[in-house]
């Protein structure tokens, strides 16, 4: 099966298609390189010995979209395309809602128009916001989001409800994803942030690698075990495999799925220092710093409706993601270079 990834250059999409083509889908991937490197398609292919169809355009094209779809017979799409750096998001409205909901939307109608209507959609747990209560289930409230990025991946979720409503033979899935770290077992694939890395995985890299002097720890005053933010972090293998156990349970079915992928377990900002700290062998130094603005205290993940229903559950431990990180970051200390 043909199966069409926005963004498949780019961190999850890249590790997607690597996955996918080990469980026989024919990844075709459609991505501007805003954000990710050529070379990302020479590492997919000495991985798997396969090198995926690869357009480079804009989801926003209509007319290069549905080239795209005249000239593949894809089955579904699986739409990673899109910014998602929040603090650039407070900066940049346009060019987020721009990306995020507009492309979304050209995206839908070049598919229609190829008649492909089995979509599984990026979105994250952003939508839940600042949650009531921990783990966070499917139903728990959404759309309390607290900056434009968060606003976009909601929207989208709306307009794909919408969609359904009016279209049922449509088969939309709606993945939240909690906190992707890690990389590719072999070392040759992970996440390459340009410029100074948002997230707190990317910045211990850099810091253990030399790159950067210290990692900032923002806050150790939220009514955590240890006083630092406790998130739900995903290896991103497991992810990967999340969106084939979308695409085999729930996108040959029509319907309105969601879904979230998370491990169902929380860590501090403490614990991911220290796990990396045993995996590159050398302490990671940190500073104390005030809170970043909009950051929640904890958030992890209820598992139970992934398992039940897609059969899928994340097995990586918090050790393999830092190890993976580890061996990506050191053997590519610059990240990707074209
Ligand atoms: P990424 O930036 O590495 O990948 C996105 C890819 O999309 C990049 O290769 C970029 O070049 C491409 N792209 C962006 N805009 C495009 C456009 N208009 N047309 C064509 N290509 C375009 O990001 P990622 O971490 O792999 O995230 C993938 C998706 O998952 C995004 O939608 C993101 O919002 C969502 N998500 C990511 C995280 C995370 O922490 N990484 C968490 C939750 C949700
Ligand atoms: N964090 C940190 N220093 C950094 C980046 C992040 O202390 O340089 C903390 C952040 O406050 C949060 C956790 O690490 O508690 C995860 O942050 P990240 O930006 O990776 O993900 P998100 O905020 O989207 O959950």
């Amino acid at each position: 099966m043909n199966v069409l990834i926005t963004g498949g250059m780019g961190y999850i999409g890249s590790h997607t298609c690597v996955q996918m083509i080990a469980a026989g889908i024919t990844p075709v991937i459609v991505d501007n390189l805003c954000n990710a490197k050529a070379e990302v398609l020479n590492r997919v292919e000495a991985l798997t010995g396969v090198r995926p169809r690869f357009f480079v355009g804009d989801i926003r094209d209509e007319a290069f979209l549905d080239s795209v779809f005249a000239q593949t017979s894809v089955k579904a799409v699986v739409h990673f395309a899109g910014l998602k750096a929040v603090g650039e998001s407070v900066s940049k409205p346009i060019e987020y809602y721009d990306n995020n909901v507009n492309g979304t939307l050209v995206l839908l109608r070049s598919m229609r128009k190829a008649g492909v209507k089995s979509l599984v959609f990026s979105s994250s747990a952003t939508v839940y916001g600042d949650p009531q209560q921990v783990p966070i289930t499917e139903s728990s409230p959404t759309g309390a989001t607290t900056n434009p990025y968060g606003r976009s991946k909601y929207m989208v979720e709306q307009c794909l409800t919408d969609l359904f409503a009016a279209e049922p033979d449509w088969s939309i899935t709606l993945l939240r994803y909690f906190n992707p770290v890690g990389a590719h077992p072999s070392g040759s694939m992970g996440e390459d942030p340009q410029g100074i890395p948002n997230n707190l995985m990317p910045f211990i890299a850099q810091v253990a690698v030399g790159r950067r002097d210290k990692l900032a720890v923002f806050g150790d005053d939220y009514a955590t075990p240890d006083g630092t933010g406790v998130r739900d972090y995903i290896h991103v293998m497991d992810l990967a495999d999340g969106h084939i156990a979308a695409l085999d349970k729930a996108g040959s079915e029509a319907g309105l799925h969601i879904f979230n992928l998370g491990t169902g377990k929380g860590s501090s900002v403490l614990d991911m220092v220290n796990a990396f700290s045993d995996a590159c062998g050398q302490p990671v130094p940190y500073e104390i710093c005030p809170r970043r603005p909009g950051d929640i205290a904890e958030c992890w993940a209820s598992t139970e409706k992934a398992r039940q229903q897609l059969g899928w559950q994340a097995t990586r431990s918090v050790a393999e993601m830092t190890r993976d990180t580890w061996r990506w970051q050191s053997q590519n200390p610059q990240g990707y270079q074209d």
